[in-house]
């Protein structure tokens, strides 16, 4: 890490009951706070990622919010050579400079392993890296033609074919034990359309390249993520990524990460239904645990009717993993629960925090529990990340002085690459995703802010 960009202070953090947590009898009452001027977990932070985030989240959390964010609309959909971009250099560079180097990784390989090496030595475990380019052929010129003709075909099998080449090329900028992510609409029209349908195998080409993708993943080491998308594709996503799992999470290896959206009533049955698939056949169950992303475009009688409830079955379906139980109650000994590698992907500090101090307090007292694993997407919640991080230090400083080490859960950053225009949309959904998390980002923006001062007061 170059000592020059960063403010690093041996971190002081008090973890309310944590270090005594081995007596605790209400692990998950257990809360990090960070002791006022002792050091703080933003201390790991690049100024110049300091400076950005702090511009960036005072005006997402002012009056300035809603000009922006229907400015950046504006701009994105334009198809105007003046404001476009992809055509206008001074439109380029502003959104390069603010948003787009606050939330992407960069748009070639050079850019992209130097953030990633940035990540890793600010002290993150690793990383999930996605590409962000979202619809990758253009059907408007073929989509009239009959499915028969030829030249359909090929425009499909191209779609298919770039997105396994860019998954591919995405998979060389990461290292052993990082992520990639990858979503099947990337695929294109044959994906959505047999996604759509309710396909229980993927179109021969998907099948394919996504078996050529997740084989070269685990040849090199490494992870992949599934997204979870709407739910008239999730079905669909769920059979085929289980068909993955069954095919290479075998002998206790884990290459293949299902996603579960805890806004879903169903989401606990389906955990247990998966646990139960994994058991029978002999399996490791990988889980990414979301919220969910599509709350505004999806069927809203399948979604928790108030946030307090989603809230509730994230944590539900955490603490039940992490203990060992079918979410659902289903009676199971801990020693007949299939193996299962959890990754908590949330910036909601409660949830990071119960699931963090759990683990810790089952593995420090040699309770059953599973492997487990947190983190937050780039330019957000940097303070929970770090706090995380802060905390993973401290505990290596205190196992050098001879008391012992605990595992500790390892804490990741989720990146995104591409070309500024095709990371737009991904950008817009980011900075909306901000918008709907106000008191969120107004607390990130604090804590910044805080950070600020405390290096000019040096
Ligand atoms: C690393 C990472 C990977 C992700 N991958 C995916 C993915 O593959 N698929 C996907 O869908 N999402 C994904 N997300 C986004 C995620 O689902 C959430 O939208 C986002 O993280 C915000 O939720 P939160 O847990 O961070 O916390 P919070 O900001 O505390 O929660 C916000 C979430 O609560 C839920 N919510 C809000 N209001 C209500 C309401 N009235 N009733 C019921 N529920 C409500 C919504 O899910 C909303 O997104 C990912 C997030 C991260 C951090």
């Amino acid at each position: 890490m170059n000592s020059k960009t960063v403010w690093r202070k041996r971190p002081t953090l008090l973890y309310a009951g944590l270090r005594s947590c081995s007596s605790s009898p209400t692990p998950h009452g257990l809360l990090l706070q960070s002791t006022a001027g002792k050091g703080s977990p933003l201390a790991v932070l690049p100024t110049k990622s300091l400076i950005y985030s702090v511009l960036f989240t005072s005006v997402i959390s002012s009056p300035l919010l809603k000009p922006s964010l229907g400015l950046l609309k504006y701009v994105i959909d334009s198809k105007s050579s003046v404001i476009h971009p992809s055509r206008n250099p001074v439109m380029r560079y502003i959104l390069r400079k603010t948003i787009y180097n606050h939330f992407c990784a960069g748009e070639n390989d050079v850019q992209v392993r130097r953030s990633v090496q940035k990540m890793k030595s600010m002290g993150f475990k690793g990383v999930i890296l996605g590409y962000a380019r979202e619809s990758v052929a253009n059907m408007d010129d073929v989509k009239h033609l009959p499915d028969s003709s030829n030249i359909k075909q090929e425009a499909l099998d191209r779609a298919v074919d770039e997105w396994k080449d860019g998954n591919l090329r995405t998979l060389k900028m990461i290292g052993k034990g990082d992520y990639m992510n990858v979503k099947f609409t990337g695929a294109g029209p044959a994906a959505v359309e047999a996604l759509t349908r309710g396909d229980r195998i993927p179109p021969s080409r998907i099948q394919a390249a996504i078996t050529e993708i997740c084989a070269a993943t685990a040849a090199q080491g490494s992870r992949v993520w599934i997204d979870a998308e709407q739910q008239i594709f999730q079905p669909a996503i769920d059979v085929w990524t289980i068909d993955l799992m069954r095919r290479f999470n075998r002998e206790g290896s884990v290459v293949v990460f299902n996603t579960i959206q805890a806004y879903l009533k169903l989401s606990a049955e389906n955990v247990s239904r998966h646990l139960k698939l994994a058991q029978a056949e002999g399996w490791t169950l990988g889980i990414k645990l979301v919220r969910g992303a599509y709350i505004a475009h999806d069927y809203r009688s399948r979604i928790h009717d108030a946030k307090a409830a989603t809230d509730n079955n994230y944590n539900h379906i955490v603490q039940s993993l992490l203990t060992r139980q079918f979410p659902t109650g289903a009676p199971t000994s801990p020693q007949m629960f299939p193996d299962v590698c959890l990754f908590v992907a949330t910036h909601n500090a409660e949830s990071v925090r119960k699931a963090y101090s759990l683990s810790r307090y089952r593995m420090h007292n040699k309770l059953p529990t599973i492997p487990v694993e947190l983190g937050q997407l780039q330019g957000m919640a940097d303070e929970v990340s770090c706090e995380l991080l802060a905390h993973n230090s401290s505990s290596d400083a205190t196992a050098g002085q001879g008391q012992g080490k605990v595992a500790e859960p390892g804490v990741f950053k989720c990146l995104a690459w591409g070309s500024l225009e095709e990371c737009l949309h991904f950008l817009l959904r980011r900075a909306i995703e901000n918008q709907s998390a106000m008191e969120r980002t107004r607390h990130t923006a604090v804590a910044l802010r805080r950070e600020a001062w405390r290096r000019l007061a040096w």
